[in-house]
């Protein structure tokens, strides 16, 4: 009895096709070779693994560091009619006989491991009494000392090779550095792998990153506008500011909840668990939330604090849109952010070198944040992948313009400078500004700056034009913030300014921020305007089943499937078991329950 991948997509998982390269990395798979792969949050990795372990003989054991999540991984199997099953430390005894007994008896395709179960002898020797179909290496980039999910346990998976020669391993990664994929290459031994490396394109996440004037308005204004109803997350960098924007979300009428390290673990689990489970809800975090959040629905994800790394900024940005819908990433960014973090990387622990990593990961996203350009293309160029301009993110849909900032650079550099030298002082940006807008503030009083020949020499400016030119010349390193105050300083590069050396390309803002038109290229699901009542009776019915369950709603059902049964509206189950995201195993449970919603 063969049955192809292809038969296993349709029947199990009611999906029609593959997409992209899952095929080419599934044949290799089923066909006893090891791959490589680095696919995008959302690309579709988990059927990678899960199809070939339902075509190969024996069980596809998943190894994972996401314990948290591991009984939603297998309700959502489950609930395809995939016999699936976990082994971690949330589990009695008992609990973990059952698992290994069906194990054994060969009833089971897939088994979840957490990565620190394969250092125990009597794991090794159960699964070499079982039969194994192949080992799946999820979130492999935790084999990467360098990288910031760094697990020891991972460096303990090179030895799979060994004991299973003839088992096939597929290690899979949404991290898209090319340090990163070498590392995993070599610490997991895959010297015979096949490497697939999918674009790491989201194009259904629309991109924006906005001067940051009063962050929380400006969060609640997108909200509102924009989200009102969808799940998101909201990302601070500080506990303080986490708890400051939940409260502030929930005095204006939006069901959020804080999470960060400072909670106790109880809480945070309970939060994280309500925003898997309930549609709708807001979390605001710090970065301690998200790895692994497999969410499919996140609509959003709101940056009020600047991320100090692309790579950041792309991983946490990428937990929205899982399931290819429209779906926005929002930056708020401003001067403060870069006097911070300058301030930190100085003031961090470690030597030189690694002072010098930190600013060169912030000089590349102050480039992303500064940019004219389209900000996919230069996400992209970031990972080594070419792009053309997208059409979906600010600067493509309200292009900001580029200008010669050389002679106002010049007027703020040289103020800097003469209380610098003539004066022996140094301060922040509020008293530079004063000074060239010439304003008689008790301050410039008391410090005679009135007397200064720069004072009033700016007033071509505002207050908010001057902020974002010393922003700028921050990020372009023509600036710099020193000392607990942020007082600003010159650098090599502020002598070619003032000496005429080298000319300044500023950006300025455009007046107002992009809205739609949402111009997702592809794997985006259409809704007519009047599928939208049935969409949401059909969501009222998931919520209620779920609960009924005590699974996430997207267990039952995906957004994205919902949407094709509102749109579609079928009366009978063989045409709703033509809907993608409709398998034989749902269709038998929900089926006629989804067409009385429908009749109803
Ligand atoms: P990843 O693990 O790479 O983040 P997932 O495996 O969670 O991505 O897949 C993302 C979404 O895409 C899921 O909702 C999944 O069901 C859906 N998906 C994956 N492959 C296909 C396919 N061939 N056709 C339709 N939907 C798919
Ligand atoms: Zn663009």
């Amino acid at each position: 009895m063969s049955t192809t991948p292809l038969d296993v997509l349709r029947r199990v998982f009611g999906y029609e096709e593959f997409r992209g390269e899952q095929e080419a990395i599934i044949n290799q798979v089923v066909e006893g070779g090891d791959a490589l792969v680095l696919m995008p949050t959302g690309g579709g990795k988990s059927l990678c693994y899960q199809v070939p372990s339902l075509v190969r003989a024996g069980t596809g054991v998943v190894i994972s560091p996401l314990i948290a999540l591991m009984q939603d991984q297998v309700d959502a199997l489950r609930a395809l009619g995939v016999r699936a099953g976990f082994l971690n430390s949330t589990q009695d005894y008992q609990q973990r006989r059952e698992v290994e007994s069906a194990f054994l008896g060969g009833e089971l395709d897939l088994l979840y491991l957490a990565p620190e179960r394969l250092r125990l002898e009597s794991t090794v020797e159960l699964l070499g009494r079982g039969k194994v179909a192949l080992f799946a290496i999820d979130e492999a980039h935790c084999v990467s000392q360098w990288g910031h999910d760094f697990r020891p346990d991972y460096l303990g998976l090179s030895e799979l090779h060994e004991r299973w020669p003839e088992v096939p391993r597929i290690a899979l990664t949404a991290t898209a550095t090319k340090a990163t994929h070498a590392e995993i290459a070599t610490r997991l031994n895959l010297d015979g792998a096949k490497h697939f490396v999918a674009s790491f394109d989201r194009p259904n996440i629309q991109y924006r990153i906005v001067p940051k004037n009063n962050p929380q308005k400006q969060l609640l204004e997108l909200l509102r506008t924009e989200h009102a109803g969808d799940a998101g997350i909201v990302y601070c960098l500080s506990r303080n500011s986490v708890e400051k924007t939940a409260e502030f979300l929930t005095q204006n009428g939006i069901e959020a909840l804080p999470y960060h390290a400072g909670l106790d673990s109880r809480t945070r689990a309970a939060n994280q668990a309500r925003f898997l489970r309930e549609d709708g809800l807001v979390v605001v975090a710090t970065i301690a939330f998200g790895m692994g959040i497999d969410k499919p629905d996140v609509r959003f994800v709101a940056h009020l604090d600047l991320p100090k790394s692309v790579e950041g900024y792309y991983q946490e940005t990428g937990r929205a849109g899982r399931d290819g819908l429209p779906s926005t990433a929002w930056l708020a960014y401003g001067l403060q952010d870069v006097v911070q973090q300058r301030k930190m990387i100085d003031t961090s622990e470690g030597d030189e070198a690694h002072r010098r990593r930190l600013a060169t990961h912030l000089d590349a996203m102050l480039a992303l944040c500064e940019t004219v350009e389209c900000r996919r293309v230069q996400l992209l160029n970031y990972f080594g992948q070419a792009a053309g301009p997208c059409g979906n993110c600010d600067t493509c849909l309200t292009p900001p313009e580029a200008w010669d900032g050389t002679i106002p650079a010049q007027k703020l550099l040289s103020t800097v400078y003469r209380l610098q030298h003539e004066r022996r002082q140094k301060f922040g940006a509020g008293q530079i500004i004063d000074i060239l807008l010439g304003k008689s503030t008790p301050k410039v009083q008391q410090h005679r700056h009135h007397e200064l020949t720069v004072f009033g020499v700016g007033t071509e400016l505002s207050e908010g034009e001057w902020r974002g030119v010393v922003r700028q010349l921050l990020a372009q390193g023509l600036l710099a913030v020193e000392g607990d105050y942020g007082t600003l300083v010159l650098t090599d590069g502020s002598g070619d300014v003032l000496g005429r050396r080298r000319e300044v390309r500023l950006r300025r803002e455009p007046k107002r921020e992009p809205r739609a038109p949402r111009t997702a290229k592809k794997a985006v699901v259409e809704m007519p305007p009047e599928a939208a009542p049935v969409f949401d009776k059909l969501r009222a019915w998931r919520a209620g089943t779920a609960k009924e369950q005590g699974v996430p709603a997207y267990v039952i059902f995906h957004d994205a499937t919902l949407r094709q049964i509102a749109t579609a509206q079928p009366s009978t189950l063989e045409q709703l078991g033509g809907v993608s995201g409709v398998g034989e195993n749902k269709l038998a449970k929900y089926g006629q329950q989804i067409l009385d919603v429908l009749a109803g």
